[in-house]
């Protein structure tokens, strides 16, 4: 494909950021190609468990909705990013319905649960598998249209050239080129390289590294709060098997609770995420933790306070797992520290999902603004999803203008 016109849009990740936006760039009648590090199923997006937001509850409303990611975020994500996200919500997931992703019901409406720093109960799930089925959809309705797929194909550099941009890759066999019109840039953050750094856990896939942040950077596109990581309150402490394992937050919306050593509850368990996180922090510090048999500090999530025909619907993968560890979560409680899991900043976009650099665009975890400094569970997906769709329309459109 070296030096092939025949590229509209470029999109770089497949992720469900990337994925949106090539299909909605192919809706658009672009010519599209999805380049991407390893395999196309590689990727966080598929790790997602726990659930989407969208404000379908009859007492909720996108405006709710921005009420909170702004509140969550301490009021540092930008006011007009967070409208395009929750008022898109809704026809977001439409979308992903006519893609074939079919969410959980009951009584005639979507299964819903309200996430750390909801003030409404809006997180929609797929049992507890939500991104493997958004990813999954995605990839068949990509699969379906003329795209090519440019597997292990790594970004190493993006240049300006007249006609739109020249992306250069590392493939196993030699360097690439691919010169396009414009280019999406999906290629998620970076939590998996900064713990190796820090000798941490993190809940990330290995292809989370971040160089594409800095190849645009590189090219001259404008970051923002990229020292914001998140960490996820609930890493699985033990059994071994478990550590990493980012426990869904669906199991403190059903239910259960976070509890020091003598039992107490210390905060409050479906806070917004980092102040759940430093709360564990904190009581750890003052020595009413709890440790784990390989001498790791943790507390306790105390899981048996969930219902069990919930955790059959909504926690059926986080069962099996610690099911497969020798613990069973509804009839005992299981231990939990944080862990590395979300780069919150990223690269400038507009709410075209545009970067600074005129014909690149960026969606999905490597894109900043959109939770501040501090994202709220299911925040992610949405993300991908709304401002995916953007991305890859808007793509299409200049690179045709
Ligand atoms: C365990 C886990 C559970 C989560 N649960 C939820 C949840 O319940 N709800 C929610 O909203 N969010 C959740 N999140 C967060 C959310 O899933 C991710 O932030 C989001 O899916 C990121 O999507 P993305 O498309 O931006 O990036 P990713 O899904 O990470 O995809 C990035 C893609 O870019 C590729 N790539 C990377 N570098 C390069 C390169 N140099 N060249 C080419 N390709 C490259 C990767 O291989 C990959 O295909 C969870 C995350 C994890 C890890």
């Amino acid at each position: 494909m070296a030096g092939d016109a025949l590229i509209d849009v470029l999109v770089v990740g497949s992720g469900a950021a990337g994925l949106a936006a090539a299909v909605a760039a192919g809706h658009a009648g672009a010519r599209v190609a999805v380049a991407t590090k390893t395999t196309l199923q590689a990727c966080n997006s598929a790790k997602a468990q726990g659930g989407i937001q969208a404000a379908f509850g009859e007492d909720d409303s996108p405006e709710l909705h921005a009420e909170d990611v702004m509140r969550s975020s301490h009021s540092t994500a930008d006011p007009r990013l967070v409208e395009v996200l929750t008022s898109d919500a809704r026809d977001a997931i439409a979308w992903l319905e006519a893609q074939s992703c079919a969410f959980t019901r009951e009584n005639g409406g979507y299964r819903l649960a309200r996430c750390g720093g909801a003030s409404r109960k809006r997180l929609l799930q797929v049992g507890d598998r939500t991104g493997h089925a958004i990813t999954k959809a995605l990839r068949d309705s990509f699969g379906a249209g003329d795209g090519a797929i440019l597997a292990h194909h790594r970004l190493t550099c993006l240049e300006p050239i007249s006609t739109g941009w020249r992306a250069s890759f590392e493939t196993p066999e030699a360097r690439a080129e691919v010169e396009t019109a414009t280019v999406v840039l999906a290629s998620g953050g970076r939590c998996f390289a900064e713990a190796e750094n820090r000798g941490e856990f993190s809940t990330n896939h290995p292809n989370a590294t971040g160089e594409t942040t800095r190849i645009a950077a590189d090219a001259g596109a404008e970051t923002r709060d990229l020292d914001a990581l998140q960490y996820h309150p609930n890493g699985g402490a033990w059994p071994a098997t478990m550590q990493g394992y980012s426990i869904p937050e669906t199991t403190r919306a059903y239910g259960a609770v976070l509890l020091n050593v003598e039992g107490d509850e210390f905060t409050d368990s479906l806070g917004p995420r980092d102040e759940v996180s430093q709360a564990i922090f904190d009581e750890i510090e003052a020595g009413r933790g709890v440790l784990t048999e390989d001498g790791r500090p943790a507390v306790w999530l105390d899981t048996t306070r969930i219902a069990p025909e919930d955790a059959v619907i909504s926690l059926p993968y986080m069962l099996r797992r610690y099911r497969g560890g020798g613990i069973d979560p509804l009839t005992e409680r299981i231990l939990t520290y944080p862990v590395l899991h979300y780069q919150n900043g990223g690269l400038v976009i507009d709410t075209n999902a545009e970067t600074t650099l005129a014909g690149v665009f960026a969606c999905g975890e490597i894109a900043g603004g959109t939770h501040g400094r501090n994202r709220m569970m299911g925040n992610s997906l949405l993300e991908c999803v709304v401002f995916g769709r953007r991305a890859g329309t808007h793509a299409a459109t200049k690179a045709k203008a």
